[in-house]
């Protein structure tokens, strides 16, 4: 679950408890009064009503169904009972229907003194009334309509404000957890471009004193040194080879002075001739290395231009056919492009060439016909090239490793080779913002594609 939607589900969570805590509350202590301020009515109207009963001698029964029928304080189904000492009923006001006594109801409130309970929907109070000649059991009931009927329409508007309260309380922190971390996932897509393109970019320190300015910059800091490390390595590299150039040269022209002086001694020749293929190799290894930390070097320190890609194609296989003469390259569309601009491309001819003569020379090296076709296709987006050779092919336990440097596959035994020439062609491409897949079958051909945004 995203971390958004458990704030915005934590946060919901709190704010329904409270509400609902609250609800129940402000409902139950309502219906709490209702009942107690109900029963208040129902006593003092019985006490009125034995009052007038014993009390005043004027008033007998008769007149008293009278009073009690047009006061203003008349109940909804009210009833009220009035017993003597020998529990027989001596006064009914109202419908008596609505009220159902027993022997053992009037015994308990003579005990207990008085009761408070419901019968129905009707609620009943029954006391002992001691102020006349001899004790009275009055039993008093109605039905609270009014007071039900609020405590009705207050549950409704409880429900109705509770289920408003949440509903905008899951927008409101949907939408507020969603403000907050938006600056993270802001940094997180930052932070993927960055690895992705160079370690100069840095991320915006908008506010150094909240914890996100923070992370900026603290990340920041860890690409500091990061660049610094890496920089350091490629300039290591870079001058190592460099300096290891000079007397490779002078060393291999050397052997070749005494390769030249010795020429009568055929055991002496034959260690110079082993002495030069090896100081051949040294100056390719080192040339190799000088390559790959110059492919090292940041996109603002390569220069760009618009370079067609079919001229770079063709410089490359003069290039390798110069070199390998036995070489076979043919270069073909796989679609005419619709505009001449979909064959143009910003990039570094002279890296770009590299890629391209690496990608041929592979093909070449590693085939028995020494052969390979390249492919152009273009897009409305992208150019690709694709090589393809009928060669030996890569296993599929090498495929993952062929871009590392220094990693040669088992089928490169007996070819030359440092396996350094995919890891520059990959960095080349990346710099140019392409991509570079191989897709491989041992014993059947490779086939390497490049793609590059064109103009
Ligand atoms: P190398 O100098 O060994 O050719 P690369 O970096 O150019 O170094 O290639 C790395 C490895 O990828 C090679 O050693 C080889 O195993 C494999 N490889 C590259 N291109 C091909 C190809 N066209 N056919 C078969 N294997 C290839």
């Amino acid at each position: 679950m995203k971390i958004r939607n458990r704030i915005a589900l934590q946060f919901t969570v709190i704010v329904a408890s409270i509400l609902v805590t609250f609800s129940v509350l402000v409902y139950s202590v309502s219906a709490n009064f209702r009942e107690e301020e109900f029963n208040d009515r129902l006593y003092n109207k019985a006490i009125t009503t034995c009052r007038f009963l014993v009390m005043v001698k004027e008033v007998d029964v008769d007149l008293l169904h009278i009073i009690d029928k047009n006061t203003l304080t008349t109940l909804i189904d009210e009833n009220v009972l009035v017993f003597n000492r020998e529990n027989r009923l001596i006064y009914t006001g109202g419908d008596s229907i609505f009220l159902q006594y027993d022997h053992d109801l009037l015994e308990m409130i003579r005990r207990e003194g008085e009761i408070e309970m419901y019968q129905g929907e009707n609620q009943l109070v029954g006391f002992l009334y001691e102020e006349g000649d001899e004790p009275l059991v009055v039993l008093a009931s109605a039905n609270d309509k009014f007071g039900n009927a609020k405590l009705h329409n207050l549950r409704q508007t409880l429900w109705w404000s509770l289920s408003i309260g949440i509903g905008l309380t899951v927008l409101l922190s949907i939408h507020f957890a969603g403000n907050s971390l938006r600056p993270i996932s802001e940094i997180n897509d930052q932070i993927s471009s960055i690895t992705a393109k160079n370690l100069k970019q840095r991320l915006p320190e908008a506010n150094s004193y909240d914890e996100i300015g923070q992370l900026a910059s603290n990340f920041n800091d860890v690409l500091s040194k990061l660049e610094q490390a890496f920089e350091k390595q490629r300039s290591f590299v870079y001058h190592a080879s460099h300096e290891l150039r000079t007397p490779l040269a002078a060393l291999k022209s050397e052997i070749q002075l005494a390769e030249k002086r010795m020429a009568d001694h055929a055991e002496a020749g034959e260690v110079f001739s082993n002495l030069s293929s090896d100081t051949e190799r040294l100056i390719s290894i080192t040339n190799s290395l000088l390559l790959f930390a110059r492919s090292l070097e940041d996109l603002g320190q390569v220069q760009m231009e618009r370079v067609r890609i079919e001229d770079v194609l063709f410089s490359a296989k003069k290039e390798l056919q110069f070199a390998n003469a036995g070489s076979i390259v043919h270069i073909d569309y796989a679609n005419l492009p619709e505009d001449e601009n979909h064959t143009l491309v910003e990039g570094n001819e002279e890296l770009l060439k590299r890629v391209c003569l690496n990608l041929m020379d592979n093909a070449c090296k590693y085939s028995e016909c020494r052969t390979v076709t390249v492919t152009i296709r273009t897009d409305k987006s992208y150019c690709y090239l694709l090589f393809e050779d009928e060669g030996i092919g890569i296993s599929e336990d090498d495929l993952p490793h062929v871009f590392d440097v220094f990693y040669r596959g088992g089928n490169a035994i007996g070819h030359d080779g440092f396996g350094i020439g995919l890891s520059i062609c990959q960095r080349i491409v990346e710099i140019h913002g392409g991509k570079i897949l191989v897709l491989s079958k041992l014993n059947q051909g490779s086939r390497f594609s490049v793609q590059l945004r064109h103009i």
